[in-house]
C-alpha cells in the first residue's frame, strides 16, 4: 500500500486521538468526532484513505448494520477489513472506520441511503450492495423515489459491481444504470411503497415474488441467487441450508446479499457461510440482557419496515415489551405508527413504555390490541414473570435500554 501524504497522516493520526479522547470522556465510541476532526485538517481524508484499497458500501433503510457486519465477518477469511461497525455512517464515520485499520486491504461501509452518491464519487468503491427502499419515520413516498434516481445518476457510467436485491422495485430501478449487476432475490416484506413503477408511475403487477409493470417494460430481472427460506440458492443452482444464529427471515435475507458480496470479492460459499454463522448479535441487536431471572431479547425497528421484520423475529408465545420515543433521530412526529399492523401483538401479554407511550398506547387500543402502560422499561421488566421476553424498541428507546444495561455488543 502506498504511503498517506504528510497532511492527511497526521489528519489521520489526529482524528484517531480525537476519538480516543472523546471515548476515555464517556462520549460513545468516538468514530464521528474523531472522523470530522480528520476532515476538518483534511478535506480530501476520505479519498486519500480509500486509496488502493477494495471497498464494498452498504446502503438499505433496514438491515444496513447487520449486512455490513456480515460482509465484514466473511472478508475477514481474506484478510484484515476496515469497517464502521457502529453505524456511523456518513463521510466522517467512514474517515475514522478507515483511519484504524489504515493497512486493512478491505474495506467495508455501511453508507446512509442519502450520502451514496458522495461517497460513492469520493471512495470509488468497487462494489455496492443495495437491499431496500421505504419510507423511513416521516419520509414520503416521492422522497424515496428521488434518492433512488440519485442512486441511479450516480452508479451511470462507472465500473462498480452493484449487488441488489430485484424484489425490491425501487431498489431495482436505482441499480439498474450499473454496469455490472447481480440480481439477488432477497424477499420485500414491506410493500406500502412500490406499487407505483418507478420508470413510468403505471401500476405494478405482482404474481408471488415476481412483478412487472402494467404499462412499460420494466419488470423483475431474473435473480442470480435466490433465498428460499431457510436456504439460499447459488448461481450456478447449488443449494446452501443458512443456518445463521442472527434471526428471521429478514437476517437471512441480509446473509444472502452478503455471500454474494462475498462472491465478487473472490471468496466462495463454503468460505463465507461458516464466517457469516458466527455472527450473534450486531452491535447489541439480538442481544440478551439479563435482570432478576429475566431475559429480555433486543430488537431494534426504526421505522414501519423495521417494526414487521421485528415482528417477525419475535417469539409469538412470549410476552412483549414495546417502547417509542420521538427524540432527533427517531423522528419528532409519531405518525408512523398509525402505518404498522399491531394486530398480530393480539393474545399476547402486550407492555407500553418510552417517552411516547401513550401515542403508541392509543394505536394499540384501536387495533383491538390489550396492553399495560409502564413509566420505564426498568417497571416493564419487573412485571415479567421470569424467563424470556422480547423487547421492540426504536432508536433512541433502544439506546437508553443498552447504556442502562451496560454496552452490550
Ligand atoms: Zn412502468
Amino acid at each position: 500500500m502506498t504511503q498517506l501524504p504528510l497532511r492527511a497522516q497526521l489528519a489521520s493520526a489526529l482524528g484517531r486521538s480525537a476519538a480516543t479522547l472523546s471515548r476515555m470522556t464517556g462520549r460513545g465510541d468516538g468514530s464521528v468526532i474523531g472522523g470530522r476532526v480528520g476532515l476538518m485538517l483534511e478535506p480530501d481524508l476520505l479519498r486519500k484513505l480509500a486509496r488502493d484499497r477494495k471497498l464494498a458500501l452498504v446502503s438499505a433503510t433496514n438491515g444496513k448494520t447487520t449486512t455490513t457486519r456480515l460482509i465484514t465477518s466473511a472478508l475477514l477469511e481474506l484478510g484484515e477489513v476496515a469497517t464502521n461497525a457502529f453505524g456511523a455512517n456518513m463521510p466522517a464515520g467512514h474517515v475514522s472506520a478507515l483511519s484504524q485499520h489504515k493497512g486493512a486491504p478491505y474495506g467495508v461501509l455501511e453508507v446512509d441511503e442519502k450520502y451514496l452518491p458522495e461517497v460513492l464519487d469520493t471512495t470509488g468503491a468497487g462494489v455496492v450492495c443495495l437491499m431496500n427502499l421505504s419510507r423511513d419515520q416521516m419520509d414520503r413516498a416521492a422522497e424515496i423515489w428521488l434518492l433512488a434516481q440519485k442512486w441511479r445518476r450516480a452508479l451511470s457510467g462507472r465500473p462498480t459491481h452493484v449487488i441488489a436485491n430485484c424484489d425490491d422495485p425501487l431498489v431495482t430501478w436505482g441499480a439498474s444504470t450499473a454496469a455490472q449487476v447481480t440480481w439477488v432475490a432477497g424477499g420485500q416484506r414491506w410493500k406500502e411503497d412500490s406499487w407505483c413503477c418507478p420508470e413510468c408511475g403505471g401500476p405494478l403487477d405482482r404474481k408471488d415474488a415476481d412483478w412487472a409493470c402494467r404499462e412499460c417494460t420494466f419488470h423483475r430481472p431474473e435473480p442470480h441467487w435466490v433465498l428460499d427460506d431457510d436456504a439460499v440458492l447459488d448461481p450456478r443452482g447449488q443449494r446452501w441450508l443458512l443456518d445463521i444464529q442472527l434471526p428471521g427471515l429478514a437476517n437471512r435475507s441480509n446473509a444472502v446479499m452478503a455471500l454474494a458480496v462475498a462472491e465478487t470479492f473472490g471468496l466462495p460459499v463454503d468460505r463465507a457461510l461458516p464466517r457469516l454463522r458466527e455472527v450473534t448479535s450486531v452491535a447489541g441487536r439480538y442481544t440478551t440482557v439479563q435482570r432478576d431471572g429475566r431475559h429480555a431479547r433486543l430488537l431494534l425497528a426504526k421505522n414501519p419496515a423495521g417494526w414487521l421484520e421485528a415482528f417477525d423475529v419475535s417469539d409469538p408465545r412470549q410476552p412483549i415489551i414495546l417502547s417509542v420515543n420521538a427524540q432527533g433521530p427517531d423522528g419528532r412526529d409519531t405518525s408512523w405508527l398509525w402505518d404498522v399492523d399491531y394486530r398480530i401483538l393480539r393474545g399476547r401479554p402486550v407492555f407500553v413504555t418510552g417517552e411516547r407511550r401513550l401515542d403508541l398506547a392509543l394505536r394499540l387500543d384501536v387495533a383491538d390490541v390489550p396492553f399495560a402502560l409502564c413509566e420505564s422499561f426498568s417497571e416493564a421488566l419487573a412485571m415479567q414473570p421470569p424467563g424470556p421476553v422480547d423487547v421492540i424498541a426504536n432508536y433512541t428507546a433502544f439506546q437508553q435500554i443498552r447504556s442502562e444495561f451496560g454496552r452490550a455488543v
